[in-house]
């Protein structure tokens, strides 16, 4: 196991913790690579009182953390640096783990999925494969836009399945792609098999990522047809159809048509109107028809987002003592509309693009020509641009560059390269809607 795996586990922490909390409790803590093995990630920090703090309070995320960059669920240690009596605090038991092992969230349930006619079809058939897995529709492959249900439905399978006993393995594309690497690395590819192919239902959450890893596709190639041909169920998502992901093998292209195709659209008004009052009661939050109306038309299709509104409005006004009335909700709606765009920061853009490729905001921010550094400027440039009502000169000043024919300049280049790189554009639309997710969370 490499230091990096730790240390960026304890770089992306830093990211999600304040200053305060980071100088602390984990700056102390180092990762330490001798003793450990690609199942037991040992930490070691100075005393016992911050090694319990740090097991209480972070023990999950580092977990998590930890399964991100590499792909394996590992025991997290944190150990207290020359401690006569080797004092050791395990942060997440074998139990505990074996718990959260299939990652699913189980709010995501058939139940709790509103029905309409632009989901229809995938909640149907979604439906079918959970009552009887393996048989007529497998593979099942579900496609559609941001928000709209693909992995809610993919869940809802899960943990149909889970509760009926069955050994559900989920994961996201990119945890394939880094369990794959990192098996491949250390020379444990049998484990890496055993692991996928041990299970009854395979659910891969966003496989577009796929996309132009030919040997990534060629160990999915294999871990599919081992499974399909003992009768395992099969759940794949995607941004897009099969057809459209470019660079994908066609025998995995024909594979993933060999169940079955359905697609998620953006629901249409009367969908919509049933999701805004399932949220609104799920959240325990009443709302009149004439409020639950307004919000249908006024919000876009991504359900995430309205969900997020809700409880917004919501939040407002408890905060401010004030009735949820139309009046109210449209003021609060044009507010929070507009607060939406003016809120994204260039910081903001630049912390999330450093921590999606995987390098520093104060890289982004020098003048360091590295390939990567300059792709990720790129990229915050763009997104700056798009996404924040700063002006050209205002950009240039940020990033440190002469003037705004600099940016306008960076701005060419990247849409150039865009047009030509499919992955990139899919990349940049996830940032995109991170950022805008991220925002309206706030
Ligand atoms: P996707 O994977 O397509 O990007 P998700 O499945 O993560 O979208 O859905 C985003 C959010 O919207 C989740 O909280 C999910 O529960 C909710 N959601 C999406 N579609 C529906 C639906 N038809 N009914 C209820 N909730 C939904
Ligand atoms: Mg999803």
């Amino acid at each position: 196991m490499s230091t990096n795996i730790g240390q960026k586990v304890l770089d992306k922490l830093k990211d999600e913790i304040s200053q305060n909390e980071y100088n602390r409790y984990i700056k102390h803590l180092k990762y330490d690579e001798k003793s450990s093995r690609s199942d037991i990630a040992i930490f070691t920090t100075n005393n016992i009182l911050s090694a319990k703090w740090i097991k209480t309070k972070y023990q999950k995320k580092l977990a998590h953390l930890y399964e991100i960059e590499s792909g394996l669920k590992a025991e997290i240690i944190i150990d207290v640096k020359n401690s006569k009596s080797k004092q050791r605090v395990k942060a997440v038991s074998k139990k505990e783990q074996s718990n959260q092992s299939t990652l699913l969230n189980p709010s995501f349930t058939f139940n709790s999925f509103v029905q309409g006619s632009s989901n229809a079809l995938a909640y149907n058939v979604s439906k079918a494969v959970a009552e009887t897995p393996g048989k007529q529709y497998n593979p099942l492959f579900i496609y559609g836009g941001v928000g709209l249900g693909k992995t809610h439905l993919m869940q809802a399978i899960g943990n149909y399945r889970f509760n009926m006993g069955d050994k559900i393995i989920y994961n996201t594309f990119e945890q394939f792609l880094n369990r794959y690497t990192n098996h491949l690395r250390t020379g444990t590819m049998d484990r890496f098999r055993d692991y996928y192919r041990n299970c009854d239902i395979l659910l891969i959450d966003d496989i577009q990522f796929i996309s132009r890893k030919e040997q990534t596709q060629e160990e999915f190639f294999h871990t599919f047809n081992e499974l399909h041909s003992l009768s395992k169920q099969i759940v794949i998502t995607s941004d897009r159809a099969p057809k459209k992901i470019a660079g994908l093998a066609d025998r995995l292209k024909s594979r993933f048509e060999w169940g079955m195709l359905v697609d998620i659209n953006p629901p249409e008004l009367e969908t919509k109107i049933a999701i805004i009052k399932k949220k609104s009661e799920l959240n325990g939050i009443r709302l009149d028809e004439e409020i639950v109306n307004y919000l249908a038309t006024k919000l876009g299709s991504n359900i995430r987002e309205i969900e997020g509104t809700i409880i917004k409005i919501n939040a407002m006004s408890s905060l401010l003592r004030q009735k949820i009335t139309l009046e109210f909700t449209k003021n609060a709606i044009e507010d929070y509309l507009s607060e939406k765009k003016k809120s994204i920061t260039i910081d903001t853009i630049v912390d999330i693009v450093a921590q999606e490729l995987n390098v520093k905001p104060s890289d982004i921010k020098s003048k360091k020509r590295a390939k990567k550094i300059v792709e990720a400027r790129r990229i915050s440039i763009y997104l700056a641009r798009n996404l924040t009502p700063n002006s050209m000169p205002q950009i240039a000043i940020y990033f440190g560059m002469k003037d705004h024919s600099a940016i306008s300049h960076a701005m060419k280049k990247i849409e150039e390269i865009i047009e030509n790189d499919e992955n990139l554009k899919v990349a940049i639309e996830e940032l995109s809607n991170k950022i805008e997710t991220l925002k309206l969370q706030n």
